[in-house]
């Protein structure tokens, strides 16, 4: 389970950037991932109305998904382009305002109040800023983050959950001699060490 060479690997916000500027997305899954769909029962536990949080979200499509069945969604996204066209492509009205607490830091909204979409890195966010969530859909988000910032990560995003809270976690299993990421591969015993 060595990570070999992708420890050092760094992808900058301007890289991020720049493949959402080229279009450079193949992470990006224009049906939804069929993972959420065979495990929403084990996120959801029976409940309703819940606060769910997609890290570096992009222009995830389950984000509708969960509003539509009524949560509240909330994500956090560096490319302003991302969110931007996540409400076009749903044709949602939303507006747009500026968050006092993180300089340069934007929140799309909306109209209809339940998906509220942050511009700015995860490391911005703390619970003053968002509160505490029920659940957590965490896929191209782990794996994306760069090997060096991994319980940087992990602290925060347990610092943003409630106590009864489900996070679901996808991974991807691979040789990392063989490619270079993201997505990183991240074996399962760095996963136990960094959630507990
Ligand atoms: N979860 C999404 C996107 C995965 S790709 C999906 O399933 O489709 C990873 C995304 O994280 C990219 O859109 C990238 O722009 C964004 N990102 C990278 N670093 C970030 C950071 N520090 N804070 C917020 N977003 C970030």
């Amino acid at each position: 389970s060595d990570i070999g060479s992708q420890k050092e690997r760094v992808v900058t916000e301007e890289e991020w950037l720049q493949k959402w500027e080229m279009g450079n997305i193949g992470f990006h899954k224009e049906q939804g991932h069929p993972l959420l769909q065979k495990y929403l029962d084990v996120l959801l536990n029976g409940r309703s109305g819940l606060r769910i949080f997609f890290p570096l979200c992009g222009k995830a499509v389950e984000m509708k998904w969960l509003a539509d069945m009524g949560h509240n969604v909330v994500g956090v996204e560096v490319s302003e382009q991302a969110l931007k066209e996540f409400f076009s492509e749903h044709s949602l009205p939303y507006y747009e305002e500026p968050v006092p607490e993180i300089s340069g830091g934007k929140m799309f909204q909306s109209t209809s109040g339940n998906i509220s979409l942050y511009c700015c890195s995860i490391y911005d966010l703390s619970s003053s800023i968002v509160g505490k969530f029920d659940g957590v859909w965490d896929r191209g988000a782990l794996v994306a983050v760069n090997p060096c910032d991994r319980q940087r990560y992990a602290s925060l995003m347990i610092s943003l959950m409630e106590k009864n809270s489900s996070y679901l976690l996808v991974t991807v299993s691979y040789d990392p001699n063989k490619h270079k990421g993201p997505p990183f591969y991240v074996p399962e015993s760095e996963i136990k060490s960094l959630f507990g």
